[in-house]
């Protein structure tokens, strides 16, 4: 599983660096960045999911 966040939507809540710190972050202008390359390690993916839903802009993206 990858995450991915649209910088064209993203609006820098930071709701999802809330949800699952360990994967976002952020970055000068407080849009969210993400931590982690690649797949997402055994564990995470639950987090990731809560911080979608909760994302108001859509702007988070996972492949599975
Ligand atoms: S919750 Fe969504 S819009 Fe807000 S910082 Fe995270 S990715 Fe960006």
């Amino acid at each position: 599983m990858r995450v991915r966040v649209d910088q064209s939507l993203c609006t820098g809540h930071q709701m999802c660096a809330i949800a699952a710190p360990e994967v976002f972050g952020a970055d000068d202008f407080g849009n969210a960045t993400v931590l982690i390359d690649g797949d997402l390690p055994a564990g995470m993916e639950a987090a990731v999911l809560r911080a979608q839903g909760n994302c108001p802009e859509q702007a988070i993206s996972i492949d599975a």
